[in-house]
């Protein structure tokens, strides 16, 4: 399976800023998947630039219901309609600002993949669950309840205190949790859990890129910051192992 590596633009971006972007990958080996998540408003005019290129494009939110009043969100089923293929749910910065449970996580999912979109759904420790020795149980337990019985997608591993701050886990933990996350997936998806995509996500750049994506159970990487520069983000993709 092709590494993917999906960049999770967050609040940054601007309309003048897609064409470039998008003319930057579209002429890009091809050996990973690349995803785009821009901000919502942004992706239409993704989705009509990148159309036909094999780069896909993806939302960074989706609210659980397929519609109704609920101001300031945005359905699966809208996401879907206007080009998106992937959504990242459950990331750290969603369940910090806006109380996002795995609960609440697990309702996205099930709006995602009922609407046909791939859920990109997000797991991880803060640093003081990792110093306390917990890493592993936080993140097994936001597997279990943050993914409904019918999942399917990805799933991206990402320490909250690696994200923006330039720090990354040790290669050894990164293998460790990487193994936690494929044995509780097997163990809760016996007939697609071995196979499910495990992304890292935490500060990845061009320069640690290639020790980050060797190792193994990393599928690929959801990357934040250095997503941005087209540049960076298609360097990232050049160090992913070819499969
Ligand atoms: C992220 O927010 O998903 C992320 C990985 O951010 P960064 O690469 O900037 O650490």
């Amino acid at each position: 399976m092709k590494q993917v590596i999906a960049g999770n633009w967050k609040m940054n971006g601007a309309p003048d800023g897609v064409a470039g972007y998008a003319t930057a990958l579209r002429g890009a080996a091809a050996h990973t998947l690349l995803i785009v998540c821009p901000p919502f408003p942004l992706l239409p005019a993704f989705a009509a630039a990148l159309a036909g290129s094999g780069v896909a494009v993806g939302a960074q939110d989706c609210h659980a219901s397929a519609a109704g009043a609920h101001t300031g969100d945005v359905s699966a089923v809208l996401l879907k309609q206007i080009g998106a293929l992937y959504v990242i749910l459950g990331h750290s910065e969603r369940r910090a600002d806006h109380g996002e449970s795995n609960a609440v996580v697990n309702g996205k999912v099930r709006a995602a993949l009922a609407a046909g979109l791939v859920p990109i759904v997000c797991v991880g420790e803060t640093e003081q669950q990792r110093d306390a020795g917990e890493a592993e149980d936080v993140v097994r337990t936001q597997l279990t309840h943050s993914l409904p019985a019918e999942f399917t997608g990805l799933v991206a591993y990402e320490p909250v205190w690696a994200i923006g701050t330039g720090r990354t886990p040790s290669e050894a933990d990164v293998t460790a949790m990487h193994a936690a996350i494929r044995a509780a997936l097997v163990a809760q998806f016996p007939a697609t859990g071995a196979t499910t995509p495990i992304l890292y996500g935490g500060s990845v750049k061009p320069g640690n890129a290639a020790a980050l994506l060797g190792l193994p159970e990393v599928g690929g990487a959801l990357v934040g910051g250095a997503s941005l520069n087209a540049a960076d983000f298609l360097a990232i993709a050049a160090n992913a192992p070819s499969v």
